[in-house]
């Protein structure tokens, strides 16, 4: 190995720097369509799965950024791809962010190669809370996976102190497994309680027969994947429980990747892995089932009843 490759910063390291700064400017697009007022809402799959100027235009601008700095890289976004050429201004020129760099590359991540690299990107997640004005549920989500785990991750609040505008506005946290994380102080859940937080617009029969069965002392119902994983690294909540299908790969990618660099887990609602190689169907058919630092995930999973297991069971199973 040549002494440049000894020191040089691995490409793991170097994506996951250069998407902070590529999320910062997504939340910037973000915030300046919310401002111009025409949201452009778009309905997907229904009236529950929507999509904005913003979730278009943030992705674009994350795609774009990404590409032109790591050609190889294989990137996955929740919208449609767009190659029309981006705004000039939407263009990130400023690099990696430093931070990033002062975080300690373990060697089982050393080595993979830029396109090795998937990248998952929600560019907003919370779509339907942003349309109805619940600023603070919504998050920009990058997640780097590499042989099929998640490796880094970037979230972005950008509506974070958005009801305290004299405090800065917006921020972006990350991290990388087995390296640490920064842009916040991770807390633990209170010690005596029982708090677990679920979807706010997604709701089923199942999802409530989980959260019975759990016996919480208090639920709390948010939007986005993104949002409820800050709750559990924030020590607002212990567990999150989605015991249906519809949350994705790109929603689960960034936000599990912080979660264990921190020794929280991430799994299916079977405790299953989740994988995210490059060919893994999108849909996390089989739910998702979070749980903070120091809580004990596989009592969740143990407490999850047999009906709702059988109505989630996975294809091969
Ligand atoms: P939620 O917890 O409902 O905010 O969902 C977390 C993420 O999964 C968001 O990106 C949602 O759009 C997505 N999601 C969850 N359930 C569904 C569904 N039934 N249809 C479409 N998207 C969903
Ligand atoms: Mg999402
Ligand atoms: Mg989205």
């Amino acid at each position: 190995m040549s002494g440049s490759e000894m020191t040089s910063v691995p490409a793991v390291q170097r994506v996951m720097g250069a998407s902070v700064r590529i999320a910062d400017r997504a939340a910037e697009i973000i915030r300046g369509i919310l401002r111009a007022g025409d949201l452009g809402i778009v309905q997907k799959t229904g009236i529950n799965d929507l999509q904005t100027e913003a979730d278009r235009s943030a992705q674009r601008c994350i795609v774009a950024n990404l590409a032109r700095q790591f050609p190889r890289l294989t990137i996955i976004g929740e919208e449609e791809p767009d190659d029309r050429p981006v705004p000039d201004d939407w263009i990130v020129e400023s690099g990696a962010d430093p931070r990033a760099e002062t975080l300690q590359c373990p060697e089982g991540l050393t080595g993979i190669t830029e396109d090795q690299i998937v990248v998952w990107v929600d560019p907003l997640d919370g779509t339907k809370e942003f349309t109805q004005g619940l600023l603070d549920h919504v998050t920009v989500l990058i997640g780097i996976a590499a042989g099929g785990e998640p490796a880094a991750g970037v979230i972005n609040q950008p509506y974070f102190n958005y009801q305290h505008p004299s405090e800065p506005q917006g921020r972006t946290i990350f991290g990388l497994r087995g390296g640490g994380v920064a842009g916040f102080e991770p807390r633990a859940p209170p010690a005596d309680s029982r708090i677990v937080t679920t979807t706010r617009s997604h709701s089923t029969g199942l999802v409530q027969s989980a959260l019975q069965a759990l016996q919480p002392d208090q639920v709390l119902a948010v939007g986005g994947a993104g949002h409820k994983v800050m709750l559990l690294l924030e020590g607002r909540a212990h567990a999150y429980v989605f015991a249906s299908p519809g949350c994705k790969k790109w929603d689960t990618c960034a936000p599990e990747a912080i979660l264990t660099a921190l020794g929280g887990r991430l799994t299916d609602i079977h405790g299953v892995q989740l994988r995210y190689g490059a060919d893994v169907q999108h849909m996390n058919a089989t739910g998702v089932l979070a749980t903070a630092p120091g809580v004990e995930h596989d009592w969740y999973v143990q407490h999850i009843p047999a009906d709702v297991r059988d109505g989630l069971k996975p294809k091969s199973g």
